[in-house]
């Protein structure tokens, strides 16, 4: 196993069959609670589907596997999965979060903090000196990063990162959701906890709202968020489970493919005399593309913004003049998508209003171009 490499990992679903069919796709668990011994133990390990569920064992394994983590748990969603890491802090704690982050969770953070008596920080990740005078060692417990950040695809270098959040004693965790385990370990450039929104790459379809976390140590804060994810109650469900881990065993195919097209479409936009500007991480211009080129492997992720001539209005009628991509929020699945996303988050947005947000999916590349061209072109 241990030499295996990480795509064959995911196909195989960690090569587990079941023991009593032989069968190689794990059986779908529905029940919500477990039988008790006629001596009142519960050798099984498991009384209630709230506290254990067997559906979640394969998919939570795997994702710590890919992430070269010591345990993952799964979550309702990507937002309960955040929140989790907050809520095992304690009243008094610092936070340093990112300017410029995924926008429910920057507003959910903001409101939190007031009444859980915690203060926080809102600091540019790109810039360490800032990061780094917002410290307040031994105050600041919780680190917060996303890299490449919503919706500019902002990178943050994880390593340096580690190190003056390691230096105050506070906990580095990184929302990876973008970068997946593909191309980005998280947790090997020094990362204490990295989380994911399950419900985009990781299941990759579309079909499930998921959210995951993995931890570099079996520690105490990593029983509280355990503990927390029994007492408030934010599982996933069984089909759900079931779902993700099909999904993952698509994981590397359908990344690479993503990485490969958007590599392409970035380029070629920079090229339309319609697109102001192309925000991607692989492009050799884009701030942090050398960071990125370190921390990244493989690829430089599916994502990406262009910047459209003719501000918001063209913007808008770019999105409604495309046939191809659907017009719609999430990312992260086989199908491309395409979204205006200032009219997502509202009038204290930092996203330009000019801004169009990009998931690459796994059609054909040269089909993704011509319809972004067209509807370009339509709208001016
Ligand atoms: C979608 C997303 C989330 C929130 O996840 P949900 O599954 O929608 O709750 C958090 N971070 C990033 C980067 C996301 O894209």
């Amino acid at each position: 196993m241990d030499d295996m490499k990480p795509a064959t990992i995911a196909a195989q679903g960690l090569g587990w069959v079941d023991e009593k069919t032989r069968a190689v796709a794990p059986p779908l668990h529905l029940s919500s609670t477990f039988l008790r011994d006629e001596d009142n133990q519960y050798r099984s390990g498991r009384n209630y589907a709230r506290a254990d569920n067997p559906a979640f064992d394969q998919p939570e394994v795997l994702l710590a596997a890919l992430e070269k983590g010591a345990d993952a748990l799964l979550f309702a969603s990507g937002m309960a999965a955040a929140t989790a890491v907050f809520q095992a802090l304690a009243p008094g704690d610092h936070v340093v979060a990112p300017k410029v982050m995924y926008w429910s969770l920057r507003n959910w953070i903001a409101g939190f903090a007031d009444t859980w008596g915690i203060a926080v920080d809102f600091a540019d990740m790109g810039d360490l000196n800032a990061v780094h005078s917002a410290m307040q060692p031994g105050r600041t417990k919780l680190v917060w990063a996303e890299t490449p950040g919503n919706p500019m695809w902002n990178i943050t270098d994880i390593a340096a990162l580690a190190q003056i959040a390691r230096a105050a004693g506070a906990k580095l965790a990184v929302d990876s959701t973008v970068a997946t385990p593909v191309i980005t370990q998280p947790l090997e450039l020094g990362a204490d906890i990295v989380m994911h929104s399950a419900t985009k790459y990781l299941n990759g379809h579309s079909d499930i709202v998921a959210g995951a976390l993995v931890t570099r140590a079996d520690d105490e804060f990593w029983a509280k968020i355990r503990n927390n994810r029994i007492q408030l109650g934010g599982i996933l469900g069984s089909f759900e489970s079931w779902l993700l881990l099909r999904g993952m065993r698509t994981l590397f195919p359908r990344v690479k493919t993503a990485c490969a097209s958007a590599q392409k479409i970035a380029t070629a936009m920079t090229k339309h005399p319609h697109v102001r500007a192309v925000l991607y991480p692989g492009l050799p211009d884009f701030p942090g593309h050398e960071i990125a080129a370190r921390q990244m492997k493989g690829g430089f992720g599916g994502m990406l913004s262009l910047l459209v001539a003719g501000g918001e209005r063209a913007a808008i009628t770019t999105a409604a003049e495309i046939r191809i991509w659907k017009r719609a929020t999430s990312l992260g699945g086989v199908e491309s998508l395409v979204e205006h996303r200032a009219s997502v988050e509202g009038p204290d947005t930092p996203c330009p209003p000019d801004l169009l947000r990009l998931s690459v999916g796994i059609e054909d590349t040269d089909d993704l171009i011509a319809d972004l061209s067209q509807a370009l072109d339509e709208a001016h």
